[in-house]
């Protein structure tokens, strides 16, 4: 577990170790605020059971209270059913993706405790703070929320900044830290507009870290910075492709 924030009653942590075979690295995230807790993109089965124990010796099981799915991909959504089941947390998905939930495994009893996210986004209180689900639609699911903590000024950018391959949990140099991020945004992201409007908004937000589902985070206000540039300047998905698949 590595924390990113800790105040008397607000912290910040991850797991970025519970992956494992041939599964694509994934971090776990925790908020946790005045002993109650908020899950973002939980993962698939073979990490709940890692998970669960891991937040279990550390925070009491009945606080966690909320669960956060950025989007409906099985590396953040496939155990849903089991944490569900396992606690009585409140779930949050985009709008478009609730109808494909089920085909999960998520039981008749328990989908009733996952709120629709409105396009507009939603803010949730978690402990005695509220949290916000921003729109970061298109980057890359068509149905996608970023989390922004005003507490501790993290933005969490689930898929977006994702970096593979790299063997440190902690960005230190920006430039030599792009080889592993490149390849993902240019095939995953569908298109340079959605990272505009990106970038466009989340300028408005006092960003401190800057803390993706997949590879590195970035712990500094000023990688931050960088990291947000860099998306300005890049260009991505149908904008890299002719006007017909190759067959
Ligand atoms: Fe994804």
């Amino acid at each position: 577990m590595i924390t990113l924030f800790e105040s008397e009653n607000h912290k910040n942590v991850w797991f970025n170790d519970l992956s494992s075979g041939h599964m694509v690295q994934a971090n776990q995230h925790l908020i946790v605020d005045n002993g109650e807790t908020m899950i973002l993109d939980p993962g698939g089965h073979k990490v709940h059971t890692k998970l669960y124990a891991e937040v279990a010796v550390r925070f009491p099981v009945n606080g966690i209270k909320h669960i956060f799915f950025s989007h409906q991909d099985p590396d953040i959504i496939a155990a849903a059913n089991g944490w569900l089941m396992m606690t009585d947390a409140d779930a949050y998905l985009s709008a478009l993706w609730m109808r494909f939930i089920p085909h999960f495994g998520v039981d008749e009893l328990v989908q009733d405790r996952i709120t629709p996210i409105p396009d507009e986004g939603m803010s949730v209180q978690v402990g005695q703070n509220p949290v916000k689900f921003v729109p970061a639609h298109f980057l890359h699911s068509s149905g996608n929320f970023q989390v922004y903590d005003p507490i501790s000024k993290v933005l969490y950018t689930g898929d977006l900044g994702a970096s593979l391959g790299n063997s440190y949990p902690v960005v230190e140099d920006f430039e030599s830290h792009i080889q592993y991020m490149e390849g993902f945004h240019q095939r995953y992201i569908p298109t340079t507009k959605a990272l505009k409007m990106w970038v466009n908004t989340v300028r408005q937000l006092d960003v401190d870290i800057i803390a993706p589902q997949h590879g590195a985070v970035f712990p500094t206000r000023e990688l931050s910075a960088k990291f947000i540039d860099w998306i300005d300047s890049i260009t991505c998905g149908v904008d890299l492709m002719g006007d017909s698949f190759p067959l």
